[in-house]
């Protein structure tokens, strides 16, 4: 345990209060006190109206798991004198018929994960306390509605019972007397509803409704600390990386009424508006309503701002914006706003109720924003002067970038409207429609692409959603399950497209007298939350003022260049467009699969003879000189890295009789002898065979035609330009300093030649990959005949772990399962074992070569974990693919800016 305060009895202090001013807890103790309970006593500290409680902390938690589910000693009496202490700061004793003290008990873990875990609401409440309930409040129906609600949610959280049992007391109910709303049941409907409800409970669980408060409170203690382990919070930390040993803390809240009438209302707001990140209060309430209503999606709500409200076309009369509607409260909760901004120097994402007219403050929090609102938010911040460029660079995922280079759909695209809800999440994405998760996930993984369908989201289907494309709902809000989680995923999601009427176990929706079925194709828009008919075309995203100004801020804090693999004059300049300084990796052999090429280099792989391959070679020379002109013109000066091929075999040879007759024809060779060749060549395991550097052993000339290509290229456009051209010429798959040492005269004395023939002043330099841990292990050794070191960390991690690149992919999900691995370590690099080998390779090859330029062109090259790793080791470059290049950027400041911290 790491809290300190130690309470009486040598116990570990498991508890702390909160609420009307003070609290024991701060901000700083987000870690023992979980995100909610840690801001709730913030909150408190800074005045702001917050219901007294008191939070359990996370280590009680953790301590509750290691101790087979048992409470560390002491807690018992410390949660009893907090709860006390609750009821004398509003007035009230817990389980007191007469004038009832009724809580909220909520999880909280350090990082929030909306919808994961229980809540238990109007807790307290039995048979005798919502007569006194009914008594104090003035009004019997708000007492029993409330009772049945808290029968509802305690019986489905805390005694796992299906919701759909109560429903269908309730609906039957309502038809039976021919309601339609639950807003027309009187307080004598509701105690018959009551009725029906915990006959129910007695019936499904053999045992009544628990009418001992305590009893209600530790069960709905021990539920919230047991969700902590369930099936979809594992699945959510799973997919945010959430490590199970910290555990959530619980906070138990004296309750206070957004439901108590016209004056009454609950809602959620964000300061800044988390979809595009406008400097604007954004935010939805419903008078009259709890918390859950709003969140899970079950009445539409309301706007908050009048200005959202006429934009939305919504009427005054029905539906008053809070502004409208509740104007004091709502004044009062704009100062809040305000007052919460500055304090936190970040959006913060509210809850909040008003009870007769009083606005209280149930959560803020830093508020979850998609990738665009996230770079607005930051930068204006920033230029508000809230935060420091570093910070503003601080603030931005690298990862979620890539939602900002997501397509649109193109404007001039025919397209068919089928229905409009709200833009919840931004993108737009086309698939087939699904009803089911189980069935979005495994169409998905079957490469199709999908959009779920569902009236609404629940955390069940979180895996659905990871899978699909886009998703739609018929409810919810702005701020409902569907809404926050797609958000966070930067997947495509339309919510609250009321016009819906969804049939899903007749695999089909309707709309305006339109059927659509499982299997057709729509296309959802989240930036205008539109759903349309059919496929339309998208276009590329245009990236906003704010990005290159967060590019350029994060430009000005890394150290470490950021370099593009990209093997075509059009793939160098979209990097090139995204920030690129210069080719970190070009494939050659990618160069060589175009129709009209493939037959030469088949004719040059299956010569017989030098001769042959030669006369194959030369018909290549053009097409790889012409290439790396287009490369260099468009680098402009900067550094390229040219890889001479590397192919595994396979790759190249020909398959069909068809290919072997056109190789045939093009090299004037007998078939029969070609096909004899090419299974000659076959190779058991080619990823281990006669390829890189091997190649070039076995057939100088290829290395020499390449080498030739290349310098013919850099002069020619260095006399073209102007400019210097910088070719880097990389070795791949050098096992031992030898091989290497060979090559490297051979290409050297190729270089020297065309040098020679042009009458030009050319650097290059020539280096090598450090893919196989030998070379690593040899590094001092290899970097005598190396200008630099290129990590390729996917063969290096292929042959560190044994684990083919290919092949590996349909077990690695038991491995990540298991956790045996934390990451695929293709995506993140191991840094205990690969990563080692990466840190080896540095040390030796400078020992030898101090001036060493170090990169890595792995896949790693563009993950931000790994870039973080790589900076530790004082590389040079990182290089990656183009689209990956600003998330390259942003990740290499971020790696700079941690790294001075520790420093
Ligand atoms: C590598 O192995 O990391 C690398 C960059 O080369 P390739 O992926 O082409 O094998
Ligand atoms: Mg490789």
């Amino acid at each position: 345990m790491t809290s300190t305060n130690k309470a009486a009895k040598g116990a570990v202090k498991g508890v702390y209060s909160f609420g009307n001013g003070t609290a024991q807890g701060d901000a700083s103790l987000k870690n023992l006190l979980g995100g909610k309970g840690a801001n709730l006593a913030e909150m408190s500290n800074l005045g702001l109206p917050v219901p007294p409680g008191f939070t359990i902390t996370t280590d009680v938690c953790t301590a509750y798991y290691d101790n087979d589910r048992r409470y560390p000693p002491g807690l018992r009496e410390d949660v009893e004198a907090a709860l006390a202490h609750v009821g004398v700061e509003v007035g009230k004793t817990f389980g007191d018929a007469k004038n009832p003290l009724l809580v909220s008990v909520r999880s909280g873990a350090r990082a929030s994960m909306p919808g994961m875990m229980d809540t238990v609401l109007n807790l307290g409440l039995n048979d005798e306390t919502v007569v006194g309930l009914a008594a104090l409040s003035g009004d019997e129906r708000f007492a029993y509605d409330s009772y049945r609600r808290f029968i509802q949610m305690y019986s489905n959280v805390v005694m796992e019972m299906e919701h759909h049992a109560f429903e269908e007391i309730l609906d039957g109910f309502k038809d039976e007397h021919e309601f339609f709303l639950d807003t027309d049941l009187k307080a004598s409907h509701w105690k018959e509803v009551i009725r029906q409800y915990k006959a129910k409970v007695e019936d499904v669980l053999g045992k009544p409704f628990p009418q001992s408060p305590d009893e209600q409170l530790w069960g709905a203690i021990g539920a919230v600390f047991g969700s902590w382990r369930n099936d979809r919070s594992e699945t959510y930390r799973r997919l945010h990386n959430i490590p199970e040993s910290w555990g959530t803390a619980v906070n138990v809240q004296a309750m206070v009424f957004g439901n108590m009438g016209e004056t009454s209302a609950t809602g959620v707001a964000f300061t800044r508006n988390p979809s595009t990140g406008e400097n604007a209060f954004y935010g939805e309430f419903l008078i009259n309503a709890q918390g859950e209503d709003v969140v899970a999606g079950i009445r539409t709500p309301q706007p908050l701002t009048r200005s959202a409200r006429e934009e939305l076309g919504a009427s005054l009369e029905d539906a008053p914006s809070m502004e409208e509607a509740l104007p004091d409260a709502y004044a009062e909760l704009t100062g809040v706003f305000d007052k919460l901004e500055t304090h936190y120097r970040d959006m913060q994402d509210i809850e909040f109720t008003i009870q007769a007219g009083k606005l209280w403050m149930l959560q803020t929090r830093n508020g979850k924003r998609t990738a665009p609102a996230a770079l607005k938010i930051a930068v204006e911040l920033c230029e508000e002067g809230l935060i420091s460029e570093e910070e503003a660079v601080q603030r931005v995922e690298p990862e979620s970038l890539d939602q900002l280079l997501h397509p649109s759909l193109d404007p001039d695209a025919p397209r068919d409207l089928l229905v409009a809800g709200l833009p919840a999440s931004p993108g737009a994405a086309s698939g087939e429609v699904v009803f089911y998760s189980d069935e979005a996930e495994r169409l998905s993984q079957e490469g199709r692409k999908v959009i779920l369908v569902r009236v609404e989201t629940s955390p069940e289907d979180i895996h659905g959603m990871h899978a699909a494309a886009g998703i739609v709902t018929a409810r919810g809000g702005m701020t409902s399950h569907a809404a926050v989680v797609a958000r966070g995923m930067g997947r495509p999601c339309v919510c609250g497209a009321g016009d819906l009427k969804i049939e899903r176990d007749a695999y089909e929706f309707s709309v305006a007298g339109r059927t659509v079925r499982k299997g057709d194709m729509i296309t959802v828009d989240g930036g205008t939350g539109q759903v349309f008919l059919g496929e339309v075309a998208t276009i590329q995203p245009r990236l906003s003022g704010d990005f290159a100004k967060l590019m350029g801020w994060a430009d000005r804090t890394r150290k470490m260049a950021v370099r593009a693999n990209a093997d075509t004059p059009h793939d160098v300049q979209v990097a090139r467009d995204f920030g690129a300084e210069g080719v970190g990796l070009c494939r050659t052999e990618h160069m060589f699969f175009e129709a009209e090429r493939i037959v030469a280099v088949r004719e040059m792989i299956l010569a017989e003879s030098e001769e042959g391959r030669k006369t194959a070679l030369s018909k290549l020379l053009p097409m790889q000189r012409s290439d790396f002109e287009g490369i260099f013109r468009v680098m402009k000066g900067l550094p390229v890295t040219v890889r001479l091929l590397d192919p595994p075999l396979h790759e190249f040879l020909p398959h069909s009789q068809n290919e072997i007759e056109e190789v045939a024809n093009a090299s004037g060779m007998d078939a029969k002898k070609l096909q004899a060749r090419a299974q000659k060549l076959q190779e058991f395991n080619p990823m281990l065979g006669h390829r890189g550097c091997r190649l070039g052993v076995s057939y100088p000339e290829i290395y020499s035609m390449q080498g030739r290509a290349i310098i013919e290229a850099a002069c020619a456009i260095a006399q073209e330009t102007g400019e210097p051209v910088i070719p880097e010429i990389m070795i791949p798959l050098v096992a031992t300093e030898k091989e290497l040492a060979l090559l490297r005269t051979q290409i050297n004395e190729i270089a020297q030649t065309v040098i020679a023939e042009r009458g030009v002043s050319l650097d290059y330099l020539i280096g090598t990959m450090i893919e196989l841990p030998r070379a690593a292990l040899t590094a001092d050794k290899v970097a005598q005949y190396a200008d630099f070191f290129s990590f390729g960390t996917n063969d290096l991690t292929q042959t560190t772990f044994g684990l083919s690149r290919d092949d590996s992919a349909s077990f690695l999900p038991d491995y990540l399962r298991h956790k045996i691995f934390e990451r695929d370590p293709f995506v993140s690099i191991d840094t205990d074992g690969v990563g080692a080998l990466v840190a080896m390779g540095c040390e030796k090859g400078r020992q030898t070569r101090p001036d060493l330029k170090l990169g890595i062109c792995g896949e790693h090259g563009g993950d931000p974990d790994s870039i973080r790793f790589v900076q530790s080791l004082g590389l040079d470059y990182v290089s990656c693919s183009p689209y990956r290049v600003p998330i390259a950027r942003l990740a290499a400041a971020q790696a700079q800016l941690s790294s001075q911290k520790q420093a």
